[in-house]
C-alpha cells in the first residue's frame, strides 16, 4: 500500500511529502531526446565565434584572447540579470554535457567557477552563486552546455535564511544529510552523492566532500578534485538512470559571515516536473520517487 510521509529538510528549510511504497520506475520520466536543436552554426559559444560574445573575462587552454583554442571560456552575459553575471563555457564541444566530460575536465570547469566566485566575492559583492542550467526545461537559454556565476551587493533571502538554519541547528546540516545510509549513492573516500532523506523532488542528488571546509571560494585543489569528479559521475548516472533530463545544477557555499559548522556542497534537480499550484499555495513538495528508490537506480547506473 502506498503512503505519504512529509518530512522536513533541515538544511534547505523546505518540506517534501515524499510518496513511499511506490514503484515509481525511473522510465516513466524517459523523455524524447530534444535533437532537433543543433544550432553550431548560429551558436555563440562555438571556437571560431568568440567575437559573438563580450570580450572575454578569462580562460583555461590555448590561444589569444577573442581566439580559439580555449577549453573553458568566461565572459559577461550578453543579458546580466544582475551587475556581474558571468557566462562560463565549459568546453568547446556543442554536444558534448558535464556529464560526459573527462575528469580532469570536469575539475578545470570546478576550478574555473571557484576563481571566479572568489573574483566576484573579492571585487565587494555580498554573494556569488555558481549555477549550471541543462537543457531548455531546466532554464537553459542556448544549448551549448555553459555554467554561469552570478553576484549581488546585497544577500538574498534564501541565503539568509540558510545562514539562520546554520547558526541555530548548532549542528553539521551538511554531514548530518549525507550521512544517512539508505539514501548514499557513492562513498569515494573523499566525496559522498547521496539522494537526501527529504528530498523534494525525485532523484534529488547532493554532492560534498563532508572532510572539507564550509566555502566554495576558498576549497582547495583536493576537494574541488573530489567534489567535480564526484558530480560528474552522479550526472553521468542520472543520464543513464533517467535518458539524459533537464536538471539545475547548484553550488551552494557558505557566506562569509556564516557562523557554524557547515560543508559546501552541490545540489543536482532534475526537471522531471513542474512546481504547480499545490506548491505555490503551500510550499510543500510532493515527490513521487522515494529516495531510497532514486539511491538504487542511481547506484546501478554509476560508471
Ligand atoms: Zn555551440
Amino acid at each position: 500500500m502506498d503512503a505519504l510521509e512529509v518530512r522536513h529538510d533541515a538544511l534547505t528549510g523546505r518540506t517534501a511529502i515524499v510518496a513511499t511504497g511506490r514503484e515509481a520506475r525511473p522510465h516513466q520520466f524517459h523523455r524524447a531526446d530534444a535533437a532537433g536543436i543543433d544550432g553550431v552554426v548560429d551558436c555563440p559559444f562555438e571556437p571560431g565565434h568568440e567575437a559573438m560574445t563580450p570580450p572575454e573575462i578569462t580562460r583555461t587552454g590555448n590561444g589569444a584572447p577573442g581566439e580559439p583554442g580555449w577549453r573553458v571560456r568566461v565572459f559577461p552575459n550578453l543579458y546580466p540579470i544582475t551587475d556581474a553575471h558571468e557566462v562560463v563555457v565549459i568546453s568547446p564541444h556543442h554536444h558534448r554535457s558535464f556529464a560526459q566530460l573527462t575528469d580532469a575536465e570536469a575539475v578545470e570547469v570546478f576550478a574555473v567557477l571557484r576563481d571566479r566566485v572568489r573574483a566576484l566575492l573579492t571585487s565587494g559583492h555580498a554573494t556569488a552563486v555558481a549555477i549550471l542550467n541543462h537543457k531548455r526545461e531546466a532554464g537553459a537559454s542556448l544549448p551549448h552546455p555553459h555554467a554561469q556565476v552570478i553576484a549581488t551587493r546585497f544577500v538574498p533571502s534564501e541565503i539568509e535564511a540558510s545562514i539562520r538554519r546554520v547558526r541555530d541547528a548548532g549542528t553539521d546540516l551538511v554531514a548530518r544529510d549525507a550521512s544517512a545510509p539508505a539514501g548514499l549513492v557513492v562513498d569515494t573516500g573523499c566525496a559522498r552523492a547521496w539522494c537526501p532523506w527529504a528530498s523534494t523532488s525525485p532523484f534529488l542528488v547532493r554532492v560534498a566532500d563532508v572532510a572539507r571546509g564550509p566555502r566554495f571560494d576558498e576549497a582547495d585543489s583536493e576537494s574541488i578534485a573530489s567534489v567535480a569528479v564526484t558530480t560528474r559521475a552522479a550526472l553521468a548516472s542520472l543520464r543513464t538512470a533517467l535518458d539524459d533530463p533537464p536538471y539545475n545544477l547548484v553550488v551552494h557555499s557558505a557566506p562569509p559571515v556564516t557562523p557554524g559548522p557547515f560543508h559546501w556542497y552541490v545540489e543536482l534537480t532534475p526537471r522531471l516536473g513542474v512546481i504547480a499550484g499545490f506548491e505555490m499555495a503551500t510550499g510543500l513538495f510532493v515527490n513521487t520517487v522515494d529516495p531510497e528508490h532514486a539511491t538504487r537506480a542511481l547506484r546501478a547506473a554509476w560508471p
